[in-house]
């Protein structure tokens, strides 16, 4: 579907002349080429415009190595600086989950793939450091979404707290808090209601949830593939809540993953997890390498 950037800038690169150094016209010449690509990967304009700039800078005058292409010498300096720029966490897998029962608040759109990653970080806690997980659902209005919870719960063999008809939000998280406590639990996950668009009641009640909870992570979940929309659901969320991190779902799908790196930069968040499908092992943490790859093509 996408020509491979390698290629692209080769052909181009055959058509100038060659010298010891990349050239300013060389460079420029090559990042047309970069620019394309990258808002073909659903990079935005002005994310694209900025990180060519870096690019150029980084670029212009290098001396060409002898063993690779001035082609190559691009897409290879064009990768570091995707790296570099993906790159938010140190270890973006590592959950801060110490003095148990730490809360972890789960925010997001409705459809974003929320309950299901909340259900695929618990299975993950649980078989990777063997913690003991409760999972509570605090979508009041939408039981189907509550009761999807309890059955991955029932599949993945993670503990859902009891359903009680007619509690709010903040009613649910305190009794997850208790629960917790009382039940020996090492970490609580509160899968906050989703709603198709960012409304003033979505925002208070995940905010009176964030104020009861204290939660040590905050995590945002946004589907990948919705580009630029995600970037904007990412800086309400986290100026409304304040989030510690974002989960890409649905990176399994054909988007680029351009959307991935219009979030670091214009959030300033670390992408923490990718989600890689519909099934309960679906998950894996943020890898910038395996991203920046799939940008470039
Ligand atoms: P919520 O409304 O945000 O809680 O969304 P759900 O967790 O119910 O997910 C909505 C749909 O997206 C379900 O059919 C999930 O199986 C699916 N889904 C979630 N994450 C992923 C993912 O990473 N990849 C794919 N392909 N599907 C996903």
């Amino acid at each position: 579907m996408f020509e491979n950037l390698s290629e692209r800038l080769s052909g181009v690169f055959d058509r100038l002349t060659k010298q010891g150094a990349l050239s300013a016209e060389d460079v420029s010449t090559a990042l047309r080429e970069v620019r394309v690509a990258l808002l073909e990967a659903d990079v935005s304009l002005p994310v694209a415009r900025d990180f060519i700039k870096a690019v150029e800078k980084k670029a212009t005058g290098q001396s060409v190595t002898k063993s690779v292409t001035p082609g190559q010498q691009v897409v290879k300096i064009v990768h570091d600086e995707l790296v570099h720029v993906l790159t938010g966490s140190e270890d973006p897998g590592k959950l801060k989950i110490d003095n148990p029962p730490a809360p972890i608040l789960m925010v997001g759109l409705q459809g974003s793939g929320k309950t299901t990653t909340t259900a695929k970080l618990a299975k993950r806690l649980k078989d990777r450091e063997g913690k003991r997980v409760l999972m509570a659902s605090l979508d009041v209005n939408r039981p189907a979404a509550m009761e999807q919870l309890a059955i991955l719960g029932v599949q993945i063999g993670v503990d859902t707290l009891p359903i009680v008809k007619g509690e709010d939000p903040v009613a649910i998280a305190r009794r997850a808090r208790t629960q917790a406590s009382l039940g020996g639990y090492d970490v609580y996950m509160l899968d906050t209601a989703g709603r198709l668009h960012i409304d003033a009641e979505l925002i208070a009640q995940a905010a009176a949830v964030r104020d009861v909870a204290n939660p040590r992570e905050t995590l945002l979940v946004v589907d990948g593939l919705t580009g630029q929309d995600a970037v904007n659901v990412a800086e309400e969320f986290d100026d409304k809540i304040g989030v510690s991190g974002v989960v890409l779902t649905r990176m399994d799908g054909d988007g680029r993953g351009g959307a991935a790196l219009s979030m670091r930069a214009v959030t300033g968040k670390p992408i923490r997890f990718v989600g890689l499908g519909e099934k309960m092992d679906a998950i894996e943490e943020f890898h910038a390498e395996r991203i920046a790859g799939r940008i470039l093509g």
